[in-house]
């Protein structure tokens, strides 16, 4: 057997690359990240040029590479000043309405061999990369090819210009595909050419009545489509199977898990009037808000039954989610088993210890003499303890002493045993891979329940393709005491004195005993020049500005990623214990910087921010108990994308409003990046929020298919699961 497939048609298509096109070829494509044959058939061009199209020349843009169709209107060269010097050659290109240049450089006799080469056509194609020149966009040295009335080259010509052109003269179609300057879109074409003879005779995996009822084309036909198209119409149905493919494996592989942990049985945790939980209600020093309530009462109805929990629990940072974890992990202690909470970092793995033992005070210490009789031992378990400790954790942990345990992926080793594991939380989800989750779901008797938190807002249309096999519960609200933070953006280049105005409220706010943040996208001035009369805001620049003229008197510091990390560690230390008043800063405040006391930010350049950055950073201030002001600093005009970003921001605090926006704002993009969602999949050609329907219907699909064939009989599911998981893996491990 070769590979992990189960079908021709998948073997078939990971075929590596290098086997068909050689190493040089292969090698430059993989930078493209196109390593398979089915990374290639699935590359799709960007658009189709077409040489019918007459708006192409006037809508260009620096940078693009083109694969043009026009006629040459005017023609001067400009012979060299020495015998041996280089000359040029001028064209005029043009579609009928638009213009563009050509410029051809070299020794006369090379320019009048172009010339007599562009006279001999009435039209040709010609591919290259677009330039500015002069603030008019032109192309050098394009490559071409002239052809007759009938559409023929004229003259010899080379087998990538030939492709390009038969491309061209057959449907008068060209595929422009994402492209790198050592493999430029015409030999991207050409590679696709070839590779669609190998795959011609591919036995389409997909069931022809299932494909017939879709109205997708079959595979070989799709990608045929695709990259010696007919019609643009065929070549968007060719994508959509491709699409439906993806969102399919994607589907089937999440409706498989569901099935597999419905499959498995678990313990069920039913409530219980005395025991810890109750003890650790009673003693709650705030209410819990109805979002904790309804969220603990969706996980406690999971965990009452019989198989396992598959939950997300998403909420943002402070949203309240550690407490409802806590309370789920003790209806577990309750009903005599374990819980464990697993974190992606030994820092934040240390927090959760210190804050659980916190909240549950003498109820976590252990049956140490006074305790609670009901209390449990809460132990922390990372890879960097001493031998000592690790033993003794170890050893609590097996004999069922321990009835909560923290840590890191440390806990996932061999060498752990719980007595009776029962729950699963996990912190930040997407550090961890699906299959070290397996890992510890797998190691019990009965499967443990699993309760997934995450505090990156996740679209519901995000969270339904890539969390698929998850139930989702959010946690919107904020618990009360959260102040609000009133958002407003200053056009500084447009009103200059609400700038002004904004260095005096800083001065209002210090004086009545608060702080104050100035965020810069920069550290020091650089020559990106700023509209205006005003100071370069960057953090250098800015402070010094400041200090010697709005803020004098003001005790101001600075912070940014340049500082000595012990200086770093003094500057914050002093603003939060209220040393200074102002700090001017760049995003390094994003992260876990906590001043109650600090009211008011100021971002400069605040266009400069993506809408989640942008949310992050305000979420620094109003946590104490005074309001927050945030003001978003820009130059823009106000009509700009980034406007809208600032506008939504200062719309709404919701998170999970403004990841819609942001989702929407980009549209495509890496949505499911690491940075983004951590999503544990990615997509290739699916976009969420454009193919939302499609999703659906493949997860109705995937429901029925694997519903109909749960232990996996046919072999096209079977490869469409190993085709997602790898993928999974692979992305996993580039992140990790
Ligand atoms: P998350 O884990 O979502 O970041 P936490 O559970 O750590 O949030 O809660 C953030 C802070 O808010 C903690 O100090 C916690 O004790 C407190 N908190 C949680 N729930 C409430 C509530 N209902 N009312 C008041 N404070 C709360
Ligand atoms: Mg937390």
């Amino acid at each position: 057997m070769s590979g992990p497939w189960r079908t021709e048609a998948f073997r078939q298509l990971a075929t590596p690359l290098a086997e068909v096109l050689g190493a040089p070829t292969s090698k430059a494509l993989a930078a493209l990240k196109l390593v398979t044959v089915a990374d290639l058939m699935g590359h799709l061009p960007r658009r189709y040029l077409s040489g019918t199209e007459t708006t192409e020349l006037g809508g260009l843009e620096p940078g693009e590479d083109v694969a043009l169709v026009a006629k040459v209107a005017e023609m001067i060269a400009y012979p060299a000043h020495t015998p041996n010097g280089r000359g040029r050659l001028e064209v005029k290109l043009t579609d009928g309405t638009g213009f563009l240049r050509a410029t051809f450089f070299g020794k006369d006799r090379y320019t009048k061999f172009w010339q007599a080469q562009l006279s001999k056509g009435v039209k040709g194609i010609f591919v290259g990369k677009v330039g500015a020149f002069n603030y008019q966009m032109q192309m050098s040295h394009p490559n071409f090819v002239m052809l007759d009335a009938q559409g023929n080259i004229v003259g010899r010509a080379d087998q990538a210009k030939t492709s390009m052109a038969h491309q061209v003269s057959r449907s008068g179609l060209v595929g422009i595909y994402p492209a790198t300057s050592k493999m430029p879109t015409w030999q991207i074409a050409e590679c696709a050419d070839l590779v669609l003879d190998i795959v011609k005779g591919i036995d389409d995996p997909m069931p022809a009545e299932l494909r017939s009822r879709l109205g997708l084309p079959q595979l070989y036909e799709a990608y045929r489509s695709i990259h010696r198209p007919d019609s643009i119409e065929a070549a968007e149905r060719g994508v959509d199977r491709l699409k439906f493919d993806e969102a399919l494996a994607l589907q089937v592989t999440m409706a498989y898990r569901r099935a597999d942990a419905a499959g498995h049985t678990a313990a069920p945790v039913l409530p219980s009037d005395d025991g810890l939980l109750a003890a650790f209600d009673q003693r709650l020093p705030f209410v819990l808000t109805a979002g904790q309530v309804e969220v603990s009462e969706e996980i406690f109805a999971d965990m009452a039954r019989t198989r396992p929990m598959q939950r997300l629990l998403q909420g943002e940072v402070g949203s309240g989610k550690t407490v409802v974890a806590l309370r789920a992990m003790l209806a577990e202690v309750d009903s005599g088993r374990q819980a464990v909470l697993l974190a992606p970092t030994e820092v934040l793995a240390g927090q959760h210890f210190e804050s659980l033992r916190s909240l549950l005070g003498d109820l976590g210490a252990g049956q140490v003499l006074g305790a609670p009789e009901n209390a449990t031992e809460i132990v922390l378990l990372t890879g960097s303890q001493g031998a000592a400790q690790r033993r003794a954790a170890l050893d609590a942990i097996a004999g069922g002493g321990a009835g909560i345990v923290v840590g890191t992926h440390a806990l996932l080793s061999e060498t752990v045993s719980f007595a009776d594991l029962g729950l699963i939380v996990i912190d930040e989800q997407h550090r961890f891979g699906v299959e070290q989750r397996a890992v510890l779901q797998g190691r019990a008797e009965l499967m443990p329940h699993l309760l997934v938190m995450t505090a990156t807002p996740i679209p519901r249309s995000i969270a339904m393709t890539v969390f698929g096999d998850l139930e989702v519960s959010t946690l919107r609200e904020i618990p009360a005491g959260r102040q609000d933070v009133q958002t407003t953006i200053v056009h500084a280049l447009v009103r200059p004195a609400w700038l002004e105005r904004a260095w005096q409220r800083i001065g209002e706010e210090v004086a009545i005993g608060r702080q104050v943040f100035v965020v810069c996208p920069r550290i020091s001035a650089n020559d990106e020049v700023v509209p205006g009369d005003l100071p370069n805001p960057s953090v250098e620049e800015l402070s010094g500005y400041l200090a010697d003229g709005p803020l004098q008197g003001l005790r101001i510091g600075v912070l940014h990623g340049r500082l000595a990390a012990g200086e770093k560690d003094s500057v914050m230390a002093a603003f939060a214990a209220g040393e200074l008043d102002v700090l001017v800063a760049t995003t390094v405040i994003e992260v876990g910087v906590d001043v109650p006391n600090a009211s008011m930010m100021v971002i400069m350049d605040a266009d400069h921010f993506g809408i989640s950055q942008l949310h992050q950073l305000r979420g620094r201030v109003g946590r104490g108990a005074f309001p927050g002001v945030c003001l978003l600093v820009t130059y823009t005009d106000g009509t700009t994308p980034a406007d809208q970003r600032l506008a939504a921001v200062a719309a709404t605090r919701d998170g999970f409003e403004l990841a819609e926006v942001d989702l929407e704002q980009r549209r495509e993009g890496d949505v499911l990046g690491a940075s983004q969602a951590g999503g544990r999949t990615t997509l290739k050609l699916l976009r969420v929020l454009d193919d939302a329907e499609m999703l659906a219907e493949s997860r109705e699909i995937a429901e029925m298919l694997v519903g109909r064939d749960p232990d996996k009989s046919s072999d096209w599911l079977a490869d469409l699961v190993t085709e997602t998981e790898l993928r999974a893996d692979a992305d996993f491990l580039e992140r990790s």
